[in-house]
Parts: C-alpha cells; structure tokens; sequence
C-alpha cells in the first residue's frame, strides 16, 4: 500500500486548517483509506488501519472518517445501509456506473461510456457545464439462485 506524499501533505494541510493535530493514528488511518483500491467500509478501515498503527481503535477510526470526507481526498457512497462504503477520490471515475448487490454488499463498477454523453446533452440543454455525474443500480442476485460473493473472488 502505497500514498503519494501530495495527497498524505493535503490531508495534513486540511487537518491544521481545522486548528487539529497530525497524529500518527489519524495518518494510518488515511493511508490506509487513501490507499485502498477498492470500497470499503469502517470496519475495513479498522483492520487496514491497525496494520499501520496498532494503537488505532474501532472509535478512533469513526471520529477520522469525517475528517477524511471534509478533506475531499474520501468520498462516502450511500447504499441506503445503516453504514457506508468509502473510496478514494482519485478512484472514483464519473464515467463508471456502480452496481450495488442488496443481498451481497457488493459493489460493481462498469464502464459507462453513454454517460458523458447524456450528461452533457442533458446539461447543455439548460447552458451548463458537467462537473460531476454518478450513475448507481441497486440489484439482487439471491433471487435467481447466485451469489456475487462466490462468483467474484
Ligand atoms: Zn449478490
């Protein structure tokens, strides 16, 4: 697991802006999101962030997720759970649609290429400029008699 020392520096700059402290904890705790390359969740986080930092507790990784959020380094996805997928910024492609498994809590990402086309046509039909789209798809699998979890991994 590897972090560029650019975004490591962003998450510090952030942290002193708030008037908080860079904490070794709070640093394994982003490496260990920042570094992920798939979604994952706090309880991920946690056992992500111990390898880094033994001292990291399950509360300590809670207090810092809003901490990587504000950053915009982490964006949080809402799978309409009681708890949330994470992902770096950086891997989080607009032209990819997510398909999330209700009954696997997992998360696919195909490649949407109609997508830059419809946001656009979409958005200059009203004079503005994309920024930003996401496309998700909940699904289920149990239904049909098959599992994401077996059938990936
Ligand atoms: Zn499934």
């Amino acid at each position: 697991m590897t972090v560029d020392n650019i975004a490591i520096n962003k998450f510090k700059s952030f942290l002193l802006k708030k008037g908080l402290r860079v904490t070794n904890q709070r640093l394994s705790i982003f490496k260990a999101a920042y570094g992920s390359s798939d979604f994952f969740t706090a309880e991920d986080l946690l056992v992500n962030s111990k390898k880094l930092d033994d001292s990291v507790s399950r509360a300590t990784v809670y207090r810092a997720l809003p901490l990587l959020i504000g950053s915009n380094l982490i964006r949080s996805v809402d799978v309409g759970k009681d708890y949330k997928f994470y992902m770096p910024v950086d891997n989080i492609k607009s032209q990819k649609a997510q398909i999330v498994c209700l009954d696997c809590d997992k998360i696919f990402e195909i490649d949407a290429p109609f997508m830059e086309w419809y946001g656009k046509s979409v958005a200059q039909k009203h004079g503005l400029i994309v920024e930003d789209q996401r496309l998700q798809v909940s699904a289920r699998c149990n239904s049909i008699g098959k599992s994401c979890v077996l059938n990936h991994k």
